[in-house]
């Protein structure tokens, strides 16, 4: 490890930040193309902040503290992409009122790029998050949940290619299996795949498509019992996958976990806990040719 990594847990106006800047020289070519990606999950309609005398979180968390953070970030930065790896709904009032439009109405004005579906997004069914979905501004992913037989039909994707620079990023989105999870009539219709396989073979065709980072947003959880797959499953089966940005168990995470892929190398996985108390952060720097060196994580 580079000792002159430094980690650095931040404290923005109340929200937790993952940040983590490198003083170095060396990864700072003129060429060089630095990616700076964000990430948030299981946000669960916490729109305000957590109140002053919360036990846990106190005054933390928001959408409009974050917002805030994101803006700056941007501002400091090129090329940034925000993530969210989903449960956005489900958790307080806000939801029970307004059925999610809040929450995607405000995530498109702080301009979040992909969001991939949780269990609790299908908490009204299949209908009610088909209304929703054009509150959105931003696409949901998912390459293992299958709509042909639902009324979300044609609106959600499997990937996304964002090109940030000379930098190309291909996105996939990965569910959890929703048998026991899900209510059956909340998701009927919707045929899943096996998240392990699909995000192998999604990731393999984005690599052909000349991606230099494949990320999987993944709403698995970070490790399951009851057979159930999770994150380090997905690392463990995967060649293809560069980095798995992970929720579901809410698990907060100082920095990424590296553990070993199906190549014996090591890739990073991120979880950003919950409510938005903490936001994820993973800067990439790739070199001048990005097509022949690899890219380097900063703040692993
Ligand atoms: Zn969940």
């Amino acid at each position: 490890m580079n000792s002159r990594r430094s980690f650095i847990k931040k404290s923005l106006a109340g929200a937790a930040l993952l940040a983590f800047p490198l003083s170095g020289e060396a990864f700072f070519k003129k060429e060089s193309t630095r990616i700076v990606i964000l990430h948030t999950s299981d946000l669960h309609s916490r729109i305000d902040p957590f109140p002053k005398d919360h036990p846990h979180y106190p005054g933390k968390g928001g959408f409009a503290q974050r917002a805030a953070q994101i803006q700056k970030i941007r501002k400091e930065n090129e090329h940034v992409l925000l993530f969210d790896s989903g449960d956005i709904l489900q958790g307080t009032p806000y939801f029970n009122f307004y059925k999610g439009q809040p929450e995607f109405e405000l995530m498109s004005r702080m301009g979040y790029d992909a969001a991939t579906l949780g269990n609790h997004e299908f908490d009204n069914g299949l209908e009610a998050l088909n209304q929703l979905l054009p509150h959105a501004t931003f696409p949901f992913i998912s390459a293992n949940y299958h709509f042909e037989n639902t009324a979300l039909k044609g609106k959600i994707s499997p990937w996304k290619i964002f090109q940030k620079g000379r930098v190309k990023i291909g996105v996939l989105g990965l569910g959890i299996d929703p048998k026991g999870l899900i209510a059956d009539s909340n998701y009927r219709g919707m045929e899943w795949s096996n998240p392990l396989e699909t995000g192998e073979t999604t990731a393999a065709y984005l690599k052909q498509q000349g991606c230099h980072l494949v990320v999987a947003l993944s709403h698995l959880g970070l490790q399951m019992d009851r057979g159930r797959y999770d994150d380090i499953q997905l690392a463990a089966h995967s060649t293809n996958i560069d980095l798995i940005l992970g929720g579901h168990t809410h698990s907060f995470m100082e920095r990424p976990l590296l553990t070993q892929n199906a190549a014996g190398k090591e890739i990073p996985i991120l979880h950003s806990g919950q409510h938005g108390v903490q936001m994820g952060r993973l800067d990439f720097e790739f070199g001048s040719k990005a097509e022949e060196s690899p890219y380097q994580l900063l703040n692993g």
